[in-house]
């Protein structure tokens, strides 16, 4: 999703694809036929249904929020400079609003991101996830400010975001609290530009690229070597959330290439489930 991945152009990964006649696991390129996509949302049926109806997934997320609510008091119990304010970082799907709905009339209409998502976020009409907004009420609370990352377009979303945060009641919903993506997917910069003014206490996200550049654009193997070697990391400066239904561990099984046709995307996941 635009929120989440960097879709490279399908112009480009065709011509790549009728260049190399090759697939990306290095097997025939599978040509889609009209069930494949029907296919590939009906995929996305159990994550979904985890995510809209598990009590698991719930307490998960309190669960993420509580260890949030943990490092701002920790912080807050010492000793303050005051050479800068506060902050925490959030991203916004599936860590502050859910878009679980829109991901269930994906698979209603056999679809898949991004058909449909700029109408969706439009709407704004996307629930906060369950602890979020108690937490980032806290914060403010607490004299911490939250700046809110995201790879949703500024053109097509800024509006229509502060909209919904405004809406749900998330506190800092305004233009100078939300960074949103003008070209380039990488958060860096805009972590670095928050890190300038701010002291920044935690990171919270559903994605690894909600935290740092160690974990992008690295293979399935690396990104979880990554991942432990940071592992002291997580509960403390950064935050995870659950989502199964997308992100960049799903795009480091395609080698990022999100243009990767719906029939080559089931291809590959069967090749890597049978390995
Ligand atoms: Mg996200």
């Amino acid at each position: 999703m635009a929120c989440v991945y960097s879709m490279r152009s399908s112009l480009f990964w065709m011509m790549l694809v009728s260049l190399t006649g090759l697939a990306i696991t290095g097997c025939a390129t599978s040509v889609s036929t009209t069930t494949d996509k029907p296919r590939l949302a009906q995929q996305s049926v159990l994550s979904t249904l985890w995510m809209d109806r598990a009590g698991e997934y719930r307490a998960l997320c309190h669960q993420a929020f509580n260890m949030a609510k943990l490092q701002v008091d920790r912080r807050l119990s010492y000793h303050r400079t005051l050479e800068k304010p506060l902050a925490v970082i959030v991203d916004i799907d599936e860590t502050v609003l859910s878009n679980v709905p829109y991901f269930s009339q994906l698979i209603d209409k056999g679809e898949v991101f991004p058909r449909g998502w700029k109408v969706w976020m439009q709407m704004s009409t996307a629930q906060a996830i369950p602890g979020a907004l108690e937490f980032l009420k806290y914060a403010r609370f607490r004299g911490v400010e939250v700046f809110y990352i995201s790879n949703r377009s500024i053109n097509e979303g800024l509006t229509a975001t502060i909209n919904n945060l405004v809406k749900m009641d998330f506190p800092f919903a305004d233009q100078r609290h939300l960074l949103l993506k003008s070209k380039s997917g990488n958060k860096q910069p805009r972590r670095d530009r928050v890190e300038q003014t701010h002291e920044v206490i935690l990171l919270i996200g559903d994605n690894l690229n909600d935290f740092s550049l160690i974990f992008s654009d690295k293979p399935v193997v690396q990104r979880n070597n990554a991942v432990d070697m940071m592992s002291s990391e997580f509960g403390k400066r950064f935050i995870i959330l659950p989502n199964p239904i997308y992100g960049d561990w799903e795009g480091a099984l395609y080698d990022y290439q999100w243009g990767t046709s719906s029939a080559q995307k089931l291809k590959v996941r069967q090749q890597l489930y049978n390995q």
